[in-house]
């Protein structure tokens, strides 16, 4: 289940960004305001009081350390891990830089997935607009299809790679806590940008607060 649902969530993210508009429905806002809540509250109520039963205050600078570290990794990619894009399309070059920022936050958050389904499935949530807008990107660019697919794959892999390296090394589980508490910087950041850019212009939006409230809920009690 925790190599099969990201690669599913990639999958998924593809078909939508093949068949649907996603940039221009409001479904699909919806879908990223949702997992933002969702991912939001999996990392509140499970994955921070775990890291923090084991350690005391210094846990909490490596959250912060992950948290710095998903700021600059988004300098590259521009956004895209929370759900946006300011790449130029015309680019003909093979975008390395995007694929390795986007690797390292693919792998990293495939280390805690064995620890928690809801974790795996707020995860899988998240990578489906986020392989949306990448794949909008990927086949909008004049790079080939062949790359873009080439693209595609390797970021699919990335997560899956995660979990299975987490699950093969024994000093990767050893420096779990700390491995963690990174991780959660980094969903502290893109969760909270999803939510914060979601209200545009503060503007009252009945379903979108409707889906996140429901994100916070089923996070809670399923
Ligand atoms: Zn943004
Ligand atoms: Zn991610």
């Amino acid at each position: 289940m925790i190599f099969i649902l990201p690669l599913l969530a990639v999958l998924i993210g593809y078909l939508i960004a093949k068949f649907l508009k996603p940039s221009s429905s409001s479904t699909f806002k919806l879908l990223l305001s949702f997992s933002g809540a969702y991912l939001l509250s999996v990392t509140v109520f499970e994955l921070l009081p775990e890291v923090y039963e084991h350690s005391g205050k210094e846990i909490g600078v490596f959250i912060l350390l992950g948290l710095l570290f998903q700021i600059i990794l988004e300098f590259i990619s521009k956004g895209l891990e929370h759900g946006h894009m300011h790449h130029n399309p015309n680019t003909q070059q093979f975008p390395l830089m995007l694929l390795v920022s986007l690797g390292i936050h693919s792998l990293l958050e495939g280390f805690p997935l064995n620890e928690s389904s809801h974790l795996l499935y707020g995860v899988a949530i998240h990578k489906i607009p986020v392989a949306a807008i990448l794949s909008i990107f990927l086949f909008n660019s004049k790079i080939g299809n062949i790359k873009a697919f080439l693209f595609l794959l390797l970021f699919a892999l990335m997560t899956p790679l995660g979990s299975w390296l987490k699950l093969q090394f024994e000093f990767i589980q050893t420096y779990a806590a700390y491995l963690n508490a990174i991780v959660i910087g980094v969903f502290l950041h893109i969760s909270t940008t999803i939510l914060f850019e979601a209200s545009k212009n503060h503007k009252f939006n009945a379903s979108k607060l409707g889906v996140i409230i429901l994100g916070i809920i089923l996070a809670y009690f399923m």
